[in-house]
C-alpha cells in the first residue's frame, strides 16, 4: 500500500478488493502519515510514531487476517491526527486538539472551512468507500460480516492496562460472543470485554454507520500494542485472529442466507 493521500493520491486503500470472503476487515487508524500540507501538525518527529497518530502494529495484522481469510480489506492512509474516520462528525475528538497528554498545535482554533476539508479529505472517502463496498456485495445477493482492526496503549494517562486483547461490541453479539468465547479459551489472555473501550466512548462509529442500520453482524478488536510491535507478534496476533474468526464468518454466512441453510440442512 502506498503512502497515498498526499496531494490529491487516495486516502483510503482498498485490499484484495475482489477478495470471496463474506467479511470486510476495516482499519481506521492503519497510517500515521500526514499529507504535505499539514507539514507535523506543531509536533516532533517522534510523536507521530507514538499511538496518537495511529494504532501501531494494526494494519499488518488486519493484512495478515485478510490475507488468511480471503477477505477485502478498507484502510485510511491517512493520519487519525488529521480526521479520526472512526468518529462521528460531532464529535470533540473527530480533530483532536489534545491526544492523550500530548497537545497538537496544528489542530486548535481551526475555521469551518479547514476542518471541511479535512473531513473532505480523509473520513469522506474512507467511509464512502466503505458504503460502496458493502452495497456492491449486497447488491450481489452475498453474506456480509465485519470487523475493524485497532491496537491500544499498554499504559494510558499512566494507568497500566491489563488486556491483551478486548472485544467491542453493542447489544448485537453474534460476533462478539464467540470471539471472546475463543479468545479466553487460548489460555493465558486477559481478555477486555468491552475494554479498554466500549460504544459508550463513540469509538464503535465505523460499524454503527454501515454494519448496524443493515443489521450485518459485527465486532471491533483492539490488540495492546506492545504485543504487536515485530512482525514477528503481528504474524501470530494475525494467525490466532484468522483462526478463530473463520468457524464465525462460517456461521455468519449460514445465517445470512436462511435459504441455503434450509437448501442444504
Ligand atoms: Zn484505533
Amino acid at each position: 500500500m502506498s503512502a497515498a493521500a498526499a496531494d490529491g493520491a487516495s486516502a483510503v486503500a482498498v485490499i484484495g478488493g475482489a477478495r470471496a470472503s463474506p467479511l470486510l476487515l476495516a482499519c481506521e487508524h492503519a497510517a500515521n502519515h500526514l499529507p504535505p500540507a499539514f507539514g507535523t501538525l506543531g509536533l516532533a518527529d517522534g510523536e507521530l510514531k507514538r499511538h496518537i497518530a495511529w494504532d501501531p502494529g494494526a494494519l499488518p495484522v488486519a493484512e495478515g487476517i485478510a490475507r488468511r481469510l480471503d477477505a477485502t480489506l478498507i484502510a485510511s492512509t491517512v493520519s487519525r491526527l488529521v480526521v479520526d474516520c472512526n468518529r462521528p462528525l460531532d464529535a470533540p475528538d473527530l480533530i483532536a486538539e489534545l491526544s492523550e497528554t500530548t497537545p497538537i498545535p496544528g489542530n486548535v482554533g481551526l475555521s469551518e472551512g479547514e476542518r471541511r476539508r479535512r473531513v473532505d479529505l480523509a473520513w469522506r472517502p474512507f467511509h464512502e468507500t466503505v458504503e460502496r463496498l458493502i452495497d456492491q456485495r449486497l447488491a450481489q445477493g452475498r453474506p456480509l460480516c465485519m470487523v475493524t482492526i485497532h491496537s491500544f496503549t499498554p499504559t494510558w494517562k499512566g494507568v497500566a492496562r491489563p488486556w491483551h486483547v478486548g472485544v467491542i461490541h453493542d447489544a448485537d453479539e453474534r460476533m462478539s460472543a464467540p470471539l471472546i468465547a475463543g479468545l479466553c479459551a487460548e489460555g493465558g489472555l486477559v481478555v477486555g470485554d468491552n475494554q479498554p473501550y466500549s460504544p459508550a466512548d463513540r469509538v464503535y462509529f465505523t460499524l454503527e454507520r454501515h454494519a448496524r442500520p443493515r443489521g450485518l453482524p459485527c465486532a471491533m478488536i483492539e490488540i495492546r500494542n506492545d504485543l504487536i510491535a515485530d512482525a514477528a507478534g503481528q504474524d501470530a496476533w494475525a494467525e490466532r485472529l484468522a483462526r478463530l474468526l473463520a468457524p464465525i464468518v462460517a456461521d455468519m454466512s449460514v445465517a445470512a442466507r436462511p435459504t441455503e441453510r434450509v437448501r442444504h440442512a
